[in-house]
């Protein structure tokens, strides 16, 4: 019987099938390719432009760390960027965000990169346990992610700012993108998928108000950077938020959709990202030349009812 070997060093020694290649390989031609697709995926989507300053946004997971972790070896050999620094948002939930901090300040203090931790406590006024327990028996009330996403959104791109960011590197991986997607078109959210073209020019109208995002590991599905993690003995925080498990919100929904069709199609997670980066274009130059207002309260640009989402709901928690 003709034994395996690894497609690349002919070791034979496997650990991954990727289903969706079909290629067999081996611990370290795997931990190689990861590296090499990030560096690909910076340099092809032109994410990344020498001496740009890099804001990295960290939660201490294993997506975060193993984005840090690459952008740390990359930055001064490729891009001569500048010192890279590393934000947490604190959201203040219990027994999970004090827990997952503690990796991101390890890992931060390991590798010699400034660390800043913003809590919503104190830019807020809340934890988001305090602002769920305030919210919960009220009308509006829907999700704790809801709060928390749009809250965290906000005090990431603030701090970027402040910082003088060029861009902002965020740890979503293939399986995120491919979930954040599909929710869109569900939700009809046309205008949200054309604001995330990648090569939208930087320094347009709506652009000025946002630092640049960049998600260099949008090639790599979840469970592969499980493995890369795990390999490379990244440490990293373990468990998921509690009220992701909590609240019977659609987008878990639709990730045990996409992991249903994973096991007939391997290759579906890729076919989200590039309908994704496909309809992303089309439908920025469908809505590039429509105007937008700003919000009275803050002056970022939001929809028409005069006030973004962030303020609406930071004046719904202060009631
Ligand atoms: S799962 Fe929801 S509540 Fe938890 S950190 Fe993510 S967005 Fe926030
Ligand atoms: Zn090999
Ligand atoms: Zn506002």
């Amino acid at each position: 019987m003709k034994t395996a070997s690894c497609d690349y060093c002919k070791s034979k020694t496997i650990v991954v099938h990727r289903k969706y290649s079909g290629e067999l390989i081996c611990t370290n031609c795997f931990t190689t390719r990861i590296e090499k697709n990030i560096s690909q995926t910076i340099s092809k989507y032109k994410m990344l432009k020498p001496h740009d300053k890099i804001v990295a946004a960290i939660s201490g997971g294993k997506d975060s760390l193993a984005l840090l972790y690459n952008l740390i070896k990359i930055q001064e050999k490729n891009y001569r960027s500048k010192p890279i620094t590393a934000i947490t948002i604190d959201e203040g939930i219990y027994n999970y965000r004090s827990e997952s901090i503690k990796n991101a300040t390890e890992f931060c203090k390991k590798h010699d990169i400034e660390h800043i931790v913003v809590s919503f406590k104190e830019q807020l006024g809340k934890t988001l346990d305090e602002i769920v327990e305030f919210k919960k028996n009220t009308p509006e009330y829907k999700y704790a992610c809801n709060f928390c996403a749009t809250f965290r959104r906000r005090l990431l791109n603030e701090t970027a700012k402040l910082l003088k960011a060029d861009v902002l590197a965020m740890g979503h991986n293939l399986t995120d993108m491919a979930e954040t997607f599909l929710m869109n078109i569900l939700f009809k959210r046309f205008r949200l998928i054309a604001n995330q073209y990648i090569f939208k020019e930087e320094r347009t109208e709506i652009e000025k108000f946002f630092v640049k995002r960049i998600t260099p590991l949008m090639k790599i599905p979840e469970e592969e950077i499980y493995l890369y993690s795990n390999l490379k003995k990244l440490e990293y925080y373990p468990s998921h938020c509690p009220y992701r498990e909590q609240d019977p919100i659609l987008r878990k929904r639709v990730l045990d959709f996409i992991q249903e069709c994973k096991k007939l199609s391997p290759e579906i997670e890729f076919n989200l990202l590039n309908g994704f980066l496909e309809m992303s274009e089309i439908f920025f130059n469908n809505y590039s030349s429509s105007s937008y207002r700003t919000c009275n309260e803050c002056g970022y640009p939001c929809g028409n009812t005069g006030m973004c989402l962030y303020c609406s709901y930071l004046k719904g928690i202060k009631e």
